[in-house]
């Protein structure tokens, strides 16, 4: 079985972090990428907020980059998902959807997040017939076309303004009486023609022949005026945030009652089992942000070098 110092679990930006400071510090790091190579930044359009990009950078691009500069210092970047995992004695295994089992002296899981769905049945009916977790590499589909979005957080507001320079119209489906997103993002929403918002409404269902003709809503549910009725569209979108990739490491790193890693002390990165790591989104409900995953992929990389180099 092969050995390797450090594995690197997932290519976010924490991942690729991770493998930049593994590389440059001798590690000869290996990075996993996961089923979303590069992560959640690869389905976002312009990111403004990542230090360094006066004009803004595209989320691939972002991503890209942050591989190819893993690569030039050394990581040895490959494709595959984890199935499986063996904290229990150092080497620690790791082992792959092909089979294939790596030993490693240290482990960093940086394997993000995955987009939530309501849990409709008909999410999984019309999977790929109109509905969709993701604008922008399904938003293409709906030219002209009507949609609508459901959430009231930063990822719906940008999703809705993104489908808005696309579609005709978008709904934006929020459950509570105001958005939940940024002030910037609030009135960039509010004031965007394309765009209604439809407070105080939740799904009940969606109807179509042959994929998503329009979806069941309710208005004010539970309340002695709420109002059922049928919004046709083409589209159905979800923005309700995400669920932490942490289910394979469950036995092994303590996760809180959403599945988000709990570091095993202020680090922030250190888990109860010595030589495994933690970075990025997965152990993050809080801030989710790039250049925070960014600064815990180092943070885990840098102790996984401390780590070794006490050994
Ligand atoms: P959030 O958790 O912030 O928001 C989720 C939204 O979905 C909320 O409005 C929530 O409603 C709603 N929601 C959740 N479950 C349901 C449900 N079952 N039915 C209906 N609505 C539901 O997630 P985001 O993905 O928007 O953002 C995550 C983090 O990433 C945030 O910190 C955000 O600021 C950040 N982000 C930043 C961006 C940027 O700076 N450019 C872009 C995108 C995200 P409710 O309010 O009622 O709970």
């Amino acid at each position: 079985m092969e050995r390797v110092k450090c594995l690197i679990i997932g290519s976010g930006p924490a991942g690729y972090t991770a493998g930049i400071y593994a590389a440059r510090a001798n590690l000869s790091p290996v990075v996993i990428e996961g089923i979303q190579p590069g992560g959640q930044l690869t389905q976002t359009t312009v990111i403004e907020n990542f230090p360094g990009f006066p004009k803004g950078i595209s989320g691939p691009e972002l991503m890209d980059n942050m591989r190819q500069q893993a690569i030039n210092v050394g990581a040895d970047v490959r494709s595959g998902v984890v199935t499986a995992v063996d904290f229990e004695t150092v080497p620690y295994v790791v082992t792959l959807d092909n089979g294939t089992e790596i030993s490693a002296d240290t482990v960093i899981v940086a394997t993000g997040a995955a987009a939530k769905y309501l849990g409709l049945s008909d999410e999984t009916k019309y999977a790929g017939m109109g509905v969709s977790a993701c604008a922008t590499c399904d938003g293409f589909f709906y030219r002209k076309k009507v949609v609508a979005v459901v959430g009231g957080g930063d990822t719906a507001c940008e999703e809705a303004n993104y489908l808005a320079s696309l579609a005709s119209k978008v709904y934006l489906i929020v459950r509570k009486p105001y958005l939940r997103a940024s002030k910037a993002m609030q009135d960039r929403t509010l004031n965007n023609p394309k765009i209604e918002v439809l407070f105080e409404h939740n799904t009940l269902g969606l109807y179509g022949e042959n994929g998503v003709e329009g979806v069941h809503l309710v208005k004010r549910m539970g309340e002695a005026d709420e109002t059922r009725y049928d919004l046709p569209v083409d589209g159905f979108f979800l923005a309700i945030g995400h669920k932490p990739n942490s289910d394979v490491f469950k036995k092994y790193l303590k996760t809180d009652e959403t599945g988000y890693f709990v570091p095993g002390d202020d680090s922030g990165v250190r888990t109860a089992v010595p030589g495994v790591f933690v970075a990025g989104d997965v152990a993050d409900p809080h801030y989710r942000q790039a250049i925070t995953a960014a600064a815990s992929g180092c943070k885990a990389a840098l102790e996984a070098e401390r780590y070794l180099s006490s050994k």
